[in-house]
């Protein structure tokens, strides 16, 4: 049984076939899937999907994208109270759409950090363009736990968060040919801190790239890694299942 431990199945791109996609999901062997919150209106909507889905759980987060909304800590805290809700994300810092407000992703993004450690929950890290910022802002912390979602840097960058103590999410990408850098990351990493994710809609693996990604596809990220590594689908599966309860412990005491 896999998890994929990110995807937005709370986008318009689901509206019409949500019901179909989970079960899809079920029937490629994806037990659990995590549906990441990135304002507050698809924050709202994941609630909702969990509340109608025993196999989802929600994250709640303003991603960096979303800068300028209103951040509702009281809001905030009563949501991420609720038992099925086991990360804040995605947050952190993207320099690709928009480089020139530095200063306020970084405030959103230790407001939200000094609350995951605050309700010991972990985070999910969104990175674009902005390793060494975000790496900057991490080291600050202590005892912050979390996953750098589809993770697209090097081995040393990730090695640097993972001495952080932070997981490394690895999605569809891997499986594209010539994406060289985070085939060698998985094939050298340790097998302990790897998670699997898709991203859904997004970022869809070979052979559905470019097209709607969906969970049933973590399975497609799963078989690679296991090529890379030389071990079954099935070991990769049970690996990274048991680092998914280590870190988000579904259902949990809170
Ligand atoms: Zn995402």
């Amino acid at each position: 049984m896999i998890i994929d431990t990110h995807c937005h199945l709370n986008t318009t791109e689901f509206d019409v076939d949500l019901h179909d996609v989970i079960m899809r999901a079920n029937t490629n062997g994806v037990e659990k899937i995590i549906c990441i919150g990135m304002y507050k209106e698809a924050n709202l909507k994941a609630l909702d999907i969990i509340e109608r889905y025993d196999q989802v759980y929600a994250t709640i987060g303003i991603h960096p994208s979303y800068v300028s909304e209103s951040y509702d800590e009281t809001l905030f805290i009563e949501q991420l109270k609720q038992k099925k809700v086991v990360a804040i994300g995605e947050i952190g810092i993207d320099l690709y759409w928009v480089k020139d407000n530095l200063d306020l992703q970084i405030e959103l993004f230790k407001k939200q950090l000094d609350l995951s450690l605050k309700l010991n929950l972990p985070v999910i890290i969104h990175l674009r363009n902005s390793a060494q910022e975000i790496y900057d802002v991490l080291k600050t912390y202590q005892g912050l736990k979390g996953v750098m979602h589809c993770f697209s840097e090097d081995i040393i960058w990730a090695q640097k968060f993972m001495d952080l103590g932070f997981y490394i999410g690895i999605g569809g990408p891997v499986t594209f040919k010539k994406n060289l850098v985070t085939k060698t990351l998985v094939k050298e990493m340790p097998l302990d801190r790897l998670l699997v994710e898709t991203d859904s809609p997004y970022l869809a693996p070979s052979p559905h790239r470019g097209k709607r990604n969906e969970p049933a596809y973590t399975k497609l990220v799963v078989e690679e890694i296991a090529a890379l590594r030389g071990l079954t689908s099935e070991e990769i599966a049970l690996i990274t299942t048991e680092n998914a309860h280590r870190l988000f412990n579904f259902g949990g005491n809170k």
